[in-house]
């Protein structure tokens, strides 16, 4: 699954590549925008917010002006498979050409293909709230308020913390690889009430720092060193040693209670979690039955 600095990355490189150009050819293959041309538009920019994509576009100069039309934005979010990847003229796809949901070819030959997009979508840029409005502060957007963040996190005080990172409307840009090394850098376990949580100011500038860190690497490493498959605390390390104390890495499944369903929360799968038993003790009540 994506994780924010993936999204940024994703954005700056296709701004990079289409900004100020003029697309001569749009091709959208979802069934709500089968029919749409947007040839001659021009892209203003790209931009991410969250995990959400927006490629903000201009539309072609009308003759006359008192026809012309809104300034259009195209949303997409990757989910779990999604991809944009930018191709100079002629380039061969990276990827299967069914997968393609969306072709934007500018004037120069460059485009941006978008594969198994989870969402895909064309919106006046003034709606834009109704897809990104719901987002808490973006980690790595203009936006970002470590304060609000913390307000959000804290308004469902009883929430594990592993949850609470995950859930986008609390700050947007974590996902799940961030979530764990976010939580054995704070020595917090991942089922953590987020009122249990001993320094949730410093929790929420970790997590904003490792994606800042990251952003313009080619690789993320969340640890800054330990050679080559060293690139992360305890992400996937499940029974390896512990790079603090040598204790094996746990491996478990955190999701939502099912009160919360009831409630209203959003309700997110079950999602892996890996942790040090030893940096990260299990709050009181923590079922480690399913850890392995
Ligand atoms: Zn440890």
């Amino acid at each position: 699954m994506p994780e924010g600095d993936n999204v940024w990355q994703a954005a700056t490189r296709m701004h990079a590549a289409l900004a100020g150009k003029r697309l001569a050819q749009t091709d959208f293959r979802v069934p709500a925008f089968a029919t749409l041309d947007l040839a001659g538009w021009t892209v203003l920019e790209v931009v991410s917010r969250g995990k959400h994509l927006l490629h903000r576009l201009t539309p072609p100069e009308a003759a006359d002006p008192s026809a012309g039309s809104a300034p259009l934005s195209i949303h997409s979010h990757l989910k779990m498979e999604g991809s944009w990847q930018v191709y100079g003229n002629g380039e061969r796809w990276r990827k299967p050409a069914h997968t393609a949901r969306a072709v934007l070819r500018a004037e120069d030959g460059t485009s941006a293909v978008g594969f198994s997009l989870g969402v895909l979508e064309v919106i006046p840029t003034a709606e834009e709230h109704s897809v990104v409005g719901h987002l808490g502060p973006d980690l790595l957007g203009p936006d970002w308020d470590p304060d609000a963040a913390e307000a959000n996190l804290r308004a469902q005080p009883e929430r594990p913390i592993g949850l609470a990172l995950l859930d986008q409307r609390n700050l947007a840009g974590v996902g799940n690889i961030y979530r764990n090394e976010v939580c054995f850098l704070m020595r917090v376990h991942p089922a953590t009430p987020v009122s249990a949580v001993p320094d949730l100011p410093g929790l929420v500038a970790m997590a904003q720092r490792l994606l800042e860190v990251n952003r313009n690497r080619g690789a993320r490493n969340t640890t800054g060193g330990f050679g080559p498959r060293g690139d992360s605390w305890v992400y996937g390390r499940a029974g390896q040693p512990c790079r603090r104390c040598r204790t094996r890495i746990q491996h478990g499944l955190l999701g939502e209670p099912s009160v919360a369903a009831s409630s209203g929360a959003a309700v997110q799968r079950e999602r892996d979690i890996y942790f040090c038993p030893r940096c990260q003790p299990a709050p009181q009540g923590w079922s480690s039955e399913r850890a392995s």
